[in-house]
C-alpha cells in the first residue's frame, strides 16, 4: 500500500500511522490491515513479539490473533509513542493476471456524485483495487501548473474519477468492468481514452505505480509553498459536507489569508487533495491549507508563521468536529486533538496510563499527545 511520499517511506512508519494511499487501498485497506506480527523494542529495553510469535516455539509469523489479546493493535497507529518496531510481518498477495483501469470526466458539481458512485460500488460488492476522485479545482489547477500535463488538451477541465480493478480471468475482468462502467455512465461520466496520453491517469497509477509520486508532486508544485495538512478517514457519506465546510472555513478566514497575500501576491488556499476510497465504506481525506514558508523572496516574515500555525489549528479543529478519524497524526495533530478536547477523558487517560507503563521515563517520541501537559 504505497503512500504518496515519493521515493522514501519506511516499513516502521507505515503501521505506526496506518499508512494508506493508493496501490490497492480500496481493496486491501491501510497497511495495518495486512499486519501479521510485530517485533517491538520497548522504551525499557525489553523486546516483545506479537500474535503467533508470542509463542516462543512458533517458527515463523503466520497469524495476528491468538495467544492472548491483540497486542500488535496497541502499536498500530501509535505514531511511535509506545516502542520501536524492529520487525514487521505483513501479508502479501499474488498479483492477479488481469487488470483494468479507466478514467472518467465527470459532470458539473461532481462532489456529491463521486460519493454516490463510491457508495454504489460498495453496495454492489465490487472489489475495486483503487478508486480516486479528483475534484474540479485540482484538475484545473493541476493542468494550469503542469502538474497534470496529461490533461492539458482536455476541453472541459472538470472533476475526474478513476478506477483500477484486478481479476483472475478475462471473463471475470470483463464482467467487473461492465458493472463499474454502468455506474460511471449512469452518473453521467464520460470515459477518456485507454492510454496515458489520452488522459487515463488510472493506467499511470497502476502500470507505472504512479501512486508513489502523486502527492509528492502535488505538494511540491511551487518550491515556496508550505502544505499545512493532515490526513483522516471519513465515511463516504460524510466527505461532501466536510469538503463544503472547508470551503466555508476558507471564506471565513479571508482576512488572515489576505495578510499573507500582501507579502506573497499569491493567495493561500484551503481544501483537500484527491479523495481515495479505502476498505469498507470509508475514504481517505488529505486536507488543510496551502500557505508559504515565512522566508519569502529573500526576507523573513514572522507574521506568516504566526498566521500559518493559527489557521492550521483552526482548520484541523473544524474538520475534527465532523467526527473524522485522524491517522497520520505525528507531533502536531496529536497535540491538536488534546488541545481542542476532542478525546474523551477516559480514552485519553487509558492512552496515557499505557504510555506510563510502557515508557515510565517518557523517553520515546516526546511531546506527542501532550502527555507532559505542555502546550
Ligand atoms: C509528500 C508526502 C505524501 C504522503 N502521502 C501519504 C499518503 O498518501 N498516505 C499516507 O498514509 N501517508 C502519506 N505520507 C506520510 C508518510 O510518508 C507515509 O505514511 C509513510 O508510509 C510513513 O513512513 P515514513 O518513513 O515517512 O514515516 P515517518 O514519517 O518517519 O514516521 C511516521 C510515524 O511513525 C513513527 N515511526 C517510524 N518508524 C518507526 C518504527 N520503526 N517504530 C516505531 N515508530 C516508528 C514515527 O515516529 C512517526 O510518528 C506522505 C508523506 C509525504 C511527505
Amino acid at each position: 500500500m504505497g503512500p504518496g511520499s515519493g521515493l522514501t517511506s519506511s516499513i516502521g512508519g507505515g503501521p505506526s500511522h496506518h499508512s494508506v494511499g493508493g496501490g490497492g487501498c480500496a481493496k486491501y485497506g491501510a497497511c495495518t490491515n495486512q499486519l501479521v506480527s510485530l517485533e517491538v523494542v520497548l522504551p525499557t529495553g525489553e523486546i516483545i513479539e506479537t500474535g503467533s510469535q508470542a509463542n516462543i516455539h512458533s517458527k515463523f509469523p503466520f497469524n495476528r490473533f491468538g495467544n492472548g489479546p491483540d497486542l500488535a493493535a496497541l502499536f498500530c497507529g501509535d505514531n511511535g509513542i509506545f516502542g520501536v518496531k524492529t520487525k514487521v510481518s505483513l501479508q502479501v498477495f499474488p498479483k492477479p493476471e488481469y487488470a483494468g483501469y479507466k478514467t472518467f470526466l465527470m459532470p458539473r458539481n461532481s462532489l456529491e456524485i463521486s460519493a454516490q458512485m463510491m457508495s454504489e460500488i460498495r453496495q454492489k460488492g465490487i472489489d475495486v483495487y483503487d478508486l480516486m476522485y479528483i475534484m474540479d479545482l485540482l484538475v484545473r489547477f493541476g493542468t494550469q501548473e503542469k502538474f497534470l500535463p496529461l490533461w492539458d488538451d482536455l476541453k472541459k477541465k472538470r472533476g475526474m474519477i478513476f478506477y483500477t480493478i484486478e481479476a483472475n480471468s478475462e471473463k471475470e475482468l470483463d464482467e467487473k468492468i461492465r458493472q463499474l462502467d454502468k455506474i460511471m455512465v449512469e452518473n453521467k461520466s464520460e470515459e477518456l481514452g485507454p492510454e496515458i496520453s489520452d488522459g487515463n491517469i488510472a493506467k499511470w497509477h497502476y502500470t507505472e505505480q504512479g501512486h508513489w509520486q502523486f502527492y509528492h508532486n502535488l505538494w511540491g508544485i511551487f518550491p515556496t509553498i508550505q502544505p499545512l495538512t493532515a490526513e483522516c478517514f471519513s465515511p463516504i457519506i460524510q466527505y461532501p459536507s466536510i469538503l463544503d465546510d472547508i470551503d466555508q472555513w476558507d471564506f471565513e478566514h479571508q482576512e488572515d489569508m489576505q495578510k499573507i497575500f500582501e507579502i506573497t501576491k499569491i493567495r493561500c488556499i484551503a481544501g483537500s487533495g484527491p479523495i481515495l476510497l479505502i476498505d469498507g465504506t470509508n475514504v481517505e481525506i488529505t486536507c488543510g491549507f496551502t500557505s508559504f514558508w515565512s522566508f519569502y523572496n529573500g526576507e523573513a516574515h514572522k507574521i506568516i508563521d504566526e498566521i500559518n500555525i493559527k489557521l492550521w489549528k483552526s482548520l484541523l479543529k473544524r474538520v475534527t468536529e465532523h467526527g473524522v478519524q485522524w491517522y497520520m497524526m505525528g507531533d502536531y495533530m496529536s497535540r491538536v486533538m488534546v488541545d481542542i478536547g476532542a478525546y474523551s477523558e477516559e480514552y485519553y487517560n487509558v492512552m496515557k496510563s499505557n504510555k506510563k507503563t510502557l515508557d515510565p521515563k517518557m523517553i520515546l517520541s516526546r511531546g506527542k499527545f501532550n502527555f507532559w501537559g505542555e502546550k
